[in-house]
């Protein structure tokens, strides 16, 4: 298999490391890796926000999208060398939910008049987004969601509860699902809506991790008022243009090459950081677990190309099941590189804050985080059943 980039290609990548390699240097030392400090601590918010109106300076949040949209119909190769680049420097700027996923929703399934009026706006880093889907009695099984929406002249009145709406405390707008017919069964019945975060009748309640942070919210709709023209696709298809969110550019090159830097620091700690007479990185049981997470990491990372040469070959739904199979894979691997570091490093990786604290207590947190992002985006065991289902020819399980 021929790996090699193209010199344009090799060039934009190289463009897009010199950016995030100096601007990263100005992030906030609570940056971190993870949502939890992107949506939870105000600078880490402020440091996103202006990281965000460089990337779009630059057109770089845009790029796939269509020229009449302000993108440049770059490839989905390009799109993935961003991602790539960015997950390595832990990058900021990139919206998690209007870029990631609205905005490729809202090219498919939108009419002209949407289009126009959010994507300049996503594009130019002027709209965050938070995405209103779960519920208390629904996650995996998202059909089975019960917050209404009833029309009544050129509006629906949406009432119910959505719950671990990640930055929903941070959003100008959000995206939601509601059902418009409760005699429909299941996902028929269901509408996709976009709503102004500013709108009377939403209530945002935090709800704070174990460990302190601020990413989850539950959100209270009452007699929220949304305009009829804020409905994405048809009435009661909601579904669809759901599953085109979900489906989304799912290779998690981004978390691959976040762990690929993970290692390298950590294989740097080793060689410096003594234990008794000898370097950690003379220790055969901590050399044997650097090598397994170096080759899992290799692994995931053709992993992951295969994935997006497979999507760009035979499109994003029908390479469904192997993005779910990434997914399993990166977030379980990152799950164990976190426990690999916490291992490592040993009593002084629980300290957190504090001169004591190795590598900047960096392992405190991925430890107590990790566990998320195996649920986030749908969890391991639905996942597993995709890929069951779409790959394998298994019968579906639900
Ligand atoms: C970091 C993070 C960010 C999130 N952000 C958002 C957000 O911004 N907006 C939003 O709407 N939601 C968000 N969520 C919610 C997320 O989508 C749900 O947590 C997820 O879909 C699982 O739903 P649940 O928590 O209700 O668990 P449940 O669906 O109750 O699942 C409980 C357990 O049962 C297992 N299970 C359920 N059904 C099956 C099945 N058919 N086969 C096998 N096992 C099964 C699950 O895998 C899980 O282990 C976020 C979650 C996390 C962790």
């Amino acid at each position: 298999m021929n790996f090699a980039l193209t010199p344009e290609q090799e060039a934009l990548k190289k463009s897009f490391g010199d950016f995030f390699r100096e601007e990263m240097k100005n992030a906030p030392p609570e940056w971190g890796t993870s949502m939890e400090a992107m949506f939870g601590i105000d600078v880490c918010w402020e440091f996103h926000k202006r990281m965000a109106k460089k990337l779009a300076a630059r057109g770089w949040l845009s790029r796939p999208w269509p020229r009449e949209y302000g993108g440049e119909d770059a490839p989905l190769i390009e799109q993935f060398l961003f991602s790539e680049v960015m997950g390595y420097y832990r990058g900021a700027g990139v919206d998690p939910w209007g870029i990631s996923m609205l905005a490729p929703t809202l090219l498919v399934s939108a009419n002209e008049e949407q289009k126009k009026e959010h994507l300049p706006y996503i594009a130019r880093a002027e709209r965050f987004w938070t995405q209103l889907w779960s519920e208390p009695e629904a996650g995996s099984d998202l059909a089975s969601l019960k917050t209404r929406a009833v029309r009544s002249g050129d509006e629906y009145i949406v009432n119910g509860q959505k719950t671990w709406t990640s930055g929903a405390h941070r959003a100008d707008w959000g995206f939601l699902l509601a059902r418009t017919d409760p005699d429909q069964k299941r996902s028929r019945g269901i509408s996709f809506f976009l709503v102004d975060m500013k709108t009377p009748g939403i209530t945002i309640k935090p709800i704070l991790s174990l460990e302190g942070s601020h990413l989850f919210n539950e959100v209270f709709l009452d007699d929220v008022r949304i305009p009829a023209r804020n409905m994405v696709g048809e009435e009661n298809q909601g579904w669809l243009a759901s599953q085109m969110t979900s489906n989304f550019e799912r290779s998690m090159i981004m978390i691959f090459s976040f762990l690929q830097h993970e290692l390298e620091e950590i294989v740097q700690f080793c060689k410096e950081t003594r234990r008794g007479n000898r370097t950690l990185a003379e220790d055969p049981i901590i050399r044997n677990r650097l090598a397994q997470m170096a080759i899992e990491i290799e692994v995931g990372r053709a992993f992951s190309y295969s994935v997006v040469w497979n999507q760009i070959k035979g499109g994003i739904i029908a390479a469904g099941h192997l993005a779910a199979a990434a997914k399993v894979l990166a977030t379980e691997l990152n799950q164990r590189m976190s426990y690999t570091g916490s291992q490592i490093i040993g009593m002084y990786g629980q300290v957190k804050e504090s001169k004591w604290a190795p590598m900047q207590g960096k392992y405190e947190k991925e430890y107590q985080q990790c566990v998320s992002l195996n649920m986030g985006g749908g969890t391991s065991e639905i996942m597993r059943n995709l890929v069951c289902s779409l790959g394998l020819g298994l019968p579906r399980s639900w």
